[in-house]
């Protein structure tokens, strides 16, 4: 085929070997099936977009922007309409204001607890930066200092609910519970909506009037379902991960119950202010542009996991989840054994980025770790992991977490540069 030697000699200029451009060629054709389930989930959820989008009816003044106090935002109160149309929940807050992914997850946890009241994680340790939030590790304004107590519940050996724990740690005080949809850089498994929609039936039977929270991050239009449409009170995540579909420069959002959203917003801004105020300066068109691409973008991230599950999987290497199971977030381990794997593997994904593709990452010493931490990235905004990047602390045993890819060729380069770089070194046979 005349366009295969092309794509082949393209590669090349790239500095991927034939030998390596075949084995990718053929892992690929392996995944057709596999990747037309994505693409269905895909299809799917670009309808659910645009009839939100159209529902709301956006129209070019929503994409204007406001300045100064940002009275009247048409642009961002739709935006807000938009987010509550695709959750299908009452209310949505949506900021350029809130500033990550943590931020998000505070103000949700910050605003709906008060002083007395008891935050519950029924699914273990929650992602590194909530720690110093709820102040499981002593933190300066953490809702331990403001009197909210904590309680956590371990999944099971084999990544089970424990229900009868979860039952007897649920109290008088127990406000609100939180779910953390993916694994983030743990090994326990990803939860599907399906699961977290088990656990909110049990949690709700046992307290109705308990607040199921779900943290979204990495999740978002991964299923054909969010977790608030099995029972989640409010879902909250990153626009520099999957909502913002890499065109999103900051922000975050929180979709959900009309009472939870209030407070939210009267704690984001001011009592008796709320949502009124908040201008979305000149960032709307990248909000709305990148929530319409979203859905094709997750794909493109969840080809390029799956893509390098099954060719790592074949080389050796244990990865979580593996070649053939299914996927709820974005997120690939990959265990490469030794430190030069960790730092072939961050490498390859730099040496194929568009933006400093001449960097050559190292490890260092980040604050917050006990060990050094590898970084990949060359992103078009900053530290977004929508776009293809990759880290892995210099430790057992020895795995990289990757997650990304803006389109599929992208990440299909990225991880074939990985592959490269690993059969450079030897690494791999
Ligand atoms: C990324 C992430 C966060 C925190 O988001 P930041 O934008 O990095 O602050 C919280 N929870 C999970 C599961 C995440 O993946």
């Amino acid at each position: 085929m005349l366009q295969e030697k092309e794509l082949q000699k393209a590669y090349e200029a790239l500095g991927i070997s034939e030998k390596v451009f075949q084995l990718g060629q053929k892992q690929e054709a392996e995944l057709k099936d596999r990747f037309e389930e994505v693409d269905r989930v895909a299809q799917l959820n670009q309808l659910k977009v645009i009839r939100a989008m159209q529902k709301a009816k956006v129209s070019e003044a929503c994409l204007l922007g406001t300045t100064g106090y940002g009275y009247n935002d048409i642009g961002r109160d739709t935006l807000e309409q938009v987010y509550a149309n695709i959750f299908h929940t009452e209310d949505a807050l949506v900021r350029p204001q809130i500033t990550c992914g943590t931020h998000a997850l505070a103000l949700a946890l910050m605003s709906n607890l008060r002083p007395g009241d008891e935050l519950l994680s029924p699914v273990g340790k929650p992602y590194d930066t909530l720690e110093e939030v709820i102040g499981i590790r002593p933190s300066r304004g953490s809702l331990a200092e403001y009197g909210i107590s904590y309680r956590q519940v371990d999944l099971l050996e084999d990544g089970a609910f424990d229900y009868e724990r979860i039952r007897t740690a649920i109290n008088e005080k127990t406000k609100l519970v939180t779910i953390q949809r993916s694994k983030g850089y743990q090994t326990r498994p990803t939860l599907s909506v399906t699961r977290i929609g088990e656990l909110i039936s049990f949690i709700k039977e046992i307290k109705p009037d308990v607040l199921c929270m779900v943290d979204n991050c990495y999740g978002e239009f991964v299923e054909t379902m969010e977790p608030s449409d099995v029972g989640a009170d409010l879902v909250v995540g990153s626009l520099i991960k999957n909502p913002g579909g890499g065109l999103a420069p900051i922000g975050g959002y929180l979709a959900g119950k009309k009472e939870c959203i209030e407070n939210a917003a009267f704690r984001l801004t001011s009592p008796g202010l709320g949502k009124e105020v908040g201008a979305s300066l000149g960032v709307l068109p990248s909000l709305y542009q990148g929530l319409f691409l979203a859905p094709t973008v997750v794909a493109s991230a969840l080809k390029s996991a799956i893509f390098a599950a099954n060719l790592y999987e074949k080389a050796g290497f244990s990865v979580i989840p593996n070649g053939t199971e299914s996927r709820h977030d974005i997120i690939q381990a990959v265990t490469l054994k030794s430190p030069e794997g960790v730092e072939a593997f961050c490498q390859g994904i730099q040496a194929a980025a568009p933006v400093d593709s001449f960097v050559t990452p190292e490890p260092w010493d980040m604050p917050g770790y006990d060990s050094q931490v590898i970084m990949a990235a060359g992103a078009f905004v900053s530290g977004s992991s929508i776009e293809l990047s990759a880290d892995g602390p210099m430790k057992e045993p020895y795995a990289v977490y990757f997650q990304g890819g803006l389109t599929w060729p992208h990440g299909k380069l990225g991880i074939l540069t990985t592959y490269q770089k690993m059969v450079d070194k030897g690494l791999i046979l």
